[in-house]
């Protein structure tokens, strides 16, 4: 008999937990929303939306198209050059992080480098376009960034994006940050990780900035290729880089 009665008050109270959790779930839900609302009121209706965000110690996100000038890159089998694809992608990126008011500084945001005059082979001219774009990319205070490239394996099969990053602080966490979210949200069926980038890449082994190079994914793979060279499939990659920046920015890894 007691048995039952316990058995019937735990029904009772399981019924009152779940309204309960039903109501505070809802209310969460609806503050949650109201804040998500206001940010964006706040962030789109300021007079001068950079202000806001530099106000927060003058976070500048950093863009390197890799390659450009006489470095094309890799090179498709339709002749499309890597250095082109990093371009378009890079300036999308810009556009919309200008847009949400996030200061950009771009390594290059055309075809053209200007080399230094005594730069007199292609070689030389190579290893001054880096010396030239990690002097920049120092120059910058509280700078993140994000160096944009493609992969190229001599089979076609290998294919799907991937983030390495830099061994400077926080690069690893907005790194894994990044590639997670380009998984999520663009190829669930990618099993890369997001690992440490090699040593021997200049550009990345000197930044001091936390940073992440994205192999947007294979211009040796035909699939990959054609949705790289989509501007629909573009504008996602950068919509992502964009928004694991802001998340990254909104936890504080770089106060
Ligand atoms: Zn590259």
């Amino acid at each position: 008999m007691r048995a039952i009665s316990r058995h019937k008050l735990h029904g009772v109270m399981e019924m009152h937990l779940r309204f309960l959790r039903r109501r505070v779930g809802g209310l969460f839900c609806i503050i949650g929303f109201a804040i998500v609302l206001t940010y964006f009121i706040l962030l789109f209706h300021t007079p001068n939306r950079q202000t806001m965000l530099q106000s927060e110690s003058m976070r500048t996100l950093i863009i390197d198209p890799g390659h450009g000038g006489e470095d094309g890159g890799a090179v498709a089998s339709d002749g499309t050059l890597e250095a082109d694809v990093n371009l378009q992608i890079a300036l999308r990126l810009r556009a919309l992080a200008e847009f949400c008011g996030v200061p950009v500084v771009m390594t290059r945001d055309s075809s053209m480098i200007d080399y230094p005059t005594d730069a007199g082979t292609i070689a030389a001219r190579k290893v001054a376009d880096q010396k030239q774009r990690v002097a920049l990319i120092n120059s910058v205070e509280h700078g993140t960034l994000i160096s944009i490239h493609q992969n190229f394996y001599p089979a076609a099969g290998p294919h799907g994006a991937e983030a390495l990053y830099a061994p400077t602080e926080h690069s690893e966490e907005f790194g894994k940050r990044l590639h997670n979210l380009l998984l999520e949200t663009l190829d669930p069926s990618n099993r890369r990780v997001a690992s440490p980038i090699s040593d021997e890449i200049y550009l990345m082994r000197n930044v001091r900035c936390p940073a992440v190079l994205v192999e947007c994914g294979f211009l040796s793979n035909p699939e990959e290729l054609e949705r790289l060279q989509s501007n629909t499939y573009d504008q996602k990659l950068a919509l992502v880089m964009l928004s694991a920046w802001l998340q990254y920015f909104q936890t504080g890894w770089n106060l």
